[in-house]
């Protein structure tokens, strides 16, 4: 299809942690829609590159590592140099340390707090400015399910998921008379690298099959016993980016297999 009849032709967007995982489907997702797509995280990239170039979308990458508010100032500077603006933020970069309170290591809290929320609002603060003179744009919060409930020995995570929660609702109230929008996407378990090293952890300390423990990890949560897919979610980021979605403010919009329903 010729790119610019798509509904986000001529639209730039970046989301950070998109070499892998629901990042990269997101990047995808908004990459068939027309969009320029600016690329961020650690591992291959030329794989990804080329998968968004295979769509037929213009594509950038910028290395910032998300816990450098100096990098981070370098990569929305690279995006606007290179596209004119972002007209779309998708904050997705994550980690995830797992141990109790008590034993939890205080440089995981930094990173965790640092890369899950505080990376969200460093790249917001510097892409709204260019939306409010637009009148248009879309910032996209990957919370998650951890941002409505918690789960044991994942104190960073979840105080870092709830926290851009919060954030979220603020940026939607502060641009609520405007074309700027921000909501939250909270998926529930989805087989990536990140959930991947809990089944191995889970199988090797209890003696499993990798299957015996992926069912295990579902059966704890998620009532539909399916993981929610990156593409599921890209679709999700692009109903964001629509006409339709022009006066969802603030929400946190769950794709968790029922998991917070219970
Ligand atoms: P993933 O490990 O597949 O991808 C994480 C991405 O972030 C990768 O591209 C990685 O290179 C990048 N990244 C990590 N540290 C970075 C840093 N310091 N700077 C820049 N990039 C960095 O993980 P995923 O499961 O796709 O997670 C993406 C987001 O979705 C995270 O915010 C995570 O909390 C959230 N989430 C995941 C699940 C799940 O079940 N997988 C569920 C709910 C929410």
């Amino acid at each position: 299809m010729e790119l610019e009849y798509l509904m986000l032709a001529n639209k730039t967007a970046l989301v950070t942690g998109s070499t892998s995982g629901i990042g990269l489907g997101i990047a995808k997702a908004l990459a068939r829609q027309g969009a320029n797509i600016v690329l961020n995280g650690f591992g291959d990239v030329e794989g990804p590159k080329a998968e968004i170039a295979a769509l037929g979308a213009k594509v950038a990458y910028h290395g910032a590592d998300m816990s450098k508010p100096a990098e981070i100032e370098a990569m929305m500077a690279f995006a606007a140099a290179t596209f004119g603006q972002v007209d779309i933020l998708v904050n997705n970069a994550g980690i995830q340390h797992v141990a109790r309170v008590e034993n939890f290591p205080v440089e995981r809290w930094d990173a965790i707090i640092a890369i899950n929320l505080t990376s969200a609002f460093l790249a917001s603060r510097l892409a709204l400015p260019a939306m409010q003179k637009a009148d248009w744009g879309r910032i996209i919060n990957v919370a998650s399910v951890h941002g409505l409930v918690g789960s044991a020995e994942k104190s960073a995570y979840v105080a870092a998921k709830h926290g851009i929660l919060g954030l979220t609702k603020v940026t939607a109230l502060e641009n609520a008379t405007s074309g700027v929008t921000c909501n939250a996407i909270c998926p529930g378990w989805v087989l990536t690298p990140l959930v991947q090293k809990q089944v191995d952890a889970k199988a090797a300390a209890l003696g499993l099959s990798n299957k015996e423990a992926t069912n295990q990890l579902l059966g704890e949560k998620e009532p539909s016993m399916q993981f929610t897919t990156p593409e599921e979610l890209g679709e999700l980021a692009v109903f964001f980016c629509s006409p339709a979605a022009n006066n969802v403010r603030g929400v946190a919009w769950n794709m968790d297999g029922g998991w917070a329903a219970q």
